[in-house]
């Protein structure tokens, strides 16, 4: 029988409180240390290299969509003397590094994959696999000649701003001394695997890796689905169901002689209904289809009208219900408040989870294991997951969940892992725990950036990031960072934020260039301005200490002022950001920023 709505809170909160930890996000083991060995390359073996000393007109950092995009758009420019440093072997970002099985991105590849028309790629699917990104990464890279650019396996050390110059310095672990006009910073928002600190991690004498570091030479198989067949006599344990999780369970599944999932929260899982794209229908899209695919799915997302859903998915039909849940509230009542908005998101969440939920039911044949595997928060609490294999692996006999009803594992010794005091012996345990969150420079271990008068950014940000359109800060002349806080905020879709900050800083350095000055920096009341903006955000999808814990919500402890810079964007949406970007940078008058010094 469905609950009422306030028996529905009730349970929501109920939830929620056993999940709450003192130890917040501390509770995480971070890639540092003796743990940095996380950020090891399985893929290639760095080769030898002579260190650069060199000018270069700029520095790209992060081989990501976001720098590739930059390196597309710089090219696009005119601009051609860069450089693209990532710490990978290889261009790709998250998609290099994730070469689990079953890996997949969850927004539709038609809005997902930067440049389709550019390159002239077609994807395979509405959902592509990752091998299918990464190459597209690659492809990329290939049409715009930035392999030639590339500075892979090389790990930035520190950038100075050097005024008597008006250059950065920027360093590196390979010796490298790059003496640059401009730097682009685009490190991405989950670059950094962490590991869940249960007691006794350490003991484990198994094999163990981070999802997004697959160790196939144990497992066998491949990122393109060759059955892991190393692993049929093999126990094997998981921890972690989030999105990585539940896309890694189906996989493994097949493969392992027994696979125990422990599960300290259920992701939320809608249907995925992934179908291939037809490349007749492709070819008749006219050209330019791609900015209007974009900006019709953004649109959608973010609670705005269209004529037609092109994308039609899970991210498009929860704004979509709001939406037209507002449009009859406000015509029943003849006026519009927060409160609607309020009342709209509840009912068509509450909708939303039921259907969830019910599906769990319908697919999962054990009733207890259906039970456990129920999501029992609001749908954006924590990232939401659409799958049509995940749920069916736990109808399999050598599939078992370990529900530890949201205390999480107890603890691991040599040989296995502890649950309510039982133990599960494991020859093999892969951490799906999931990525510390956030822009590198916000963070403890952020890259040392020190502009002008020795300041470095991590100080000048240490009650949030100060920026102007989310793109420059005061003090820290020709750098440009590529973020998603403080500018469009679009989660669902990620490179779309790239791609608009990568147009506008573009056109900056090539008018800079154009006009032989040495030195763009933003002004000190444009960037005021732009904070108490953002600051006046109260409507940010992250941050509601009501929700599960997770990283959405500081693991339970809701966000600060500093957090809430940290991660909120534009106040009046993604799409009206985009749209004032794109005049604001067509229209070269570049309002806010202070160009100076002559070559
Ligand atoms: P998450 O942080 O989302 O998940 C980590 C998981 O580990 C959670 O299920 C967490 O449980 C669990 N966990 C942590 N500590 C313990 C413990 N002590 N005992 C048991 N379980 C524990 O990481 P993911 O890698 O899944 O996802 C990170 C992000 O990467 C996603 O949110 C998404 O943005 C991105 N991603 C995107 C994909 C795409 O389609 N584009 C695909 C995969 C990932 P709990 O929930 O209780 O904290």
């Amino acid at each position: 029988m469905a609950l009422s709505a306030d028996e529905l809170r009730a349970k929501y909160r109920a939830e929620r409180d056993k999940r709450i930890r003192p130890d917040g996000a501390d509770q995480y083991i971070r890639p540092v240390g003796e743990w940095s060995t996380l950020f090891d390359d399985p893929y290639v073996t760095p080769t030898d290299r002579p260190p650069q000393h060199r000018d270069v007109e700029v520095v790209v950092i992060g081989a990501g969509f976001s720098g590739l995009i930059m390196g597309a758009k710089l090219r696009e420019a005119g601009v051609d003397d860069f450089v693209i440093v990532d710490r990978a072997g290889d261009v790709g970002g998250v998609w290099y590094w994730n070469r689990y099985p079953g890996a997949m991105c969850d927004t539709a590849a038609m809005v997902y994959l930067p440049l389709l028309e550019e390159t002239g790629a077609r994807p395979s699917m509405k959902y592509v696999p990752g091998y299918e990104i990464h190459e597209h990464a690659q492809r990329i890279a290939t049409t715009f000649d930035l392999y030639e650019r590339f500075l892979g396996s090389t790990h930035i050390e520190a950038l100075r701003w050097d005024e008597d110059r008006a250059r950065w310095i920027v360093t590196t672990d390979r010796g490298d001394e790059l003496h640059s006009r401009f730097v682009t910073v685009g490190t991405g928002p989950i670059a950094r695997p962490k590991l869940p600190g249960i007691p006794g991690i350490e003991l484990f004498r198994g094999t163990a890796f981070h999802t997004s570091r697959w160790n196939y030479d144990y497992t066998g198989g491949d990122r393109y689905n060759t059955p892991m067949t190393n692993l049929a006599t093999r126990r094997v344990g998981i921890i972690g169901t989030g999105a990585t999780g539940v896309q890694v369970v189906p996989h493994v599944a097949r493969s392992a002689g027994e696979l125990f999932v422990f599960q300290r929260t259920p992701s939320s899982i809608d249907v995925r209904n992934n179908h291939p794209i037809d490349p007749e229908w492709y070819d008749t899209l006219e050209p330019g289809w791609q900015k209007k695919w974009l900006m019709n799915f953004t649109t959608l997302q973010t609670g705005g009208f269209t004529d037609e859903d092109l994308v039609k998915d899970g991210w498009t039909d929860i704004s979509q219900r709001i939406r037209d849940r507002v449009v009859a509230l406000v015509t029943e009542r003849g006026e519009y408040n927060e409160r609607i908005q309020q009342e709209a998101y509840e009912a068509s969440d509450d909708e939303k989870m039921e259907e969830i939920r019910a599906r769990v039911d319908r697919v999962v044949h054990d009733p207890t294991t259906a039970a456990a595997l129920k999501p029992w928060y609001r749908q954006l609490c924590k990232r939401p997951c659409f799958h049509d294999e995940y749920l069916e692996a736990f109808n399999a006999e050598n599939v078992h969940l370990v529900d530890t009803d949201g205390r999480g594992v107890e603890r691991i010794d040599a040989t296995g892992v502890w649950v309510n005091g039982t133990h599960y012996e494991l020859d093999c345990l892969i951490y799906a725990s999931g990525f510390e969150v956030g822009n590198e420079q916000t963070g403890d271990d952020a890259l040392p950036i020190t502009g002008r008068d020795g300041v470095t950014l991590h100080d000048e940000w240490a009650n949030g990031m100060t920026t102007y359109l989310g793109l420059a800060t005061r003090n820290f002349p020709n750098l440009f960072h590529m973020s998603i806080a403080q500018g469009a905020n679009l989660v669902s879709n990620i490179p779309h934020n790239y791609w608009a900050a990568a147009d506008a800083i573009a056109a900056v350095i090539s008018f800079a260039t154009d006009q032989a000055v040495t030195c763009v920096e933003t002004s000190q009341s444009s960037q005021d301005e732009w904070v108490a903006n953002i600051a006046s955000n109260t409507r940010s999808l992250f941050g509601n200490p009501d929700c599960t814990p997770g990283y959405y919500n500081n693991e339970g402890r809701g966000f600060g002022e500093r957090e809430r810079l940290n991660s909120t964007g534009y106040p009046l949406g993604a799409v009206a950001y985009f749209h004032m970007l794109e005049e604001w940078w067509n229209s070269r008058e570049f309002s806010g920023l202070e160009f100076s010094g002559s070559r």
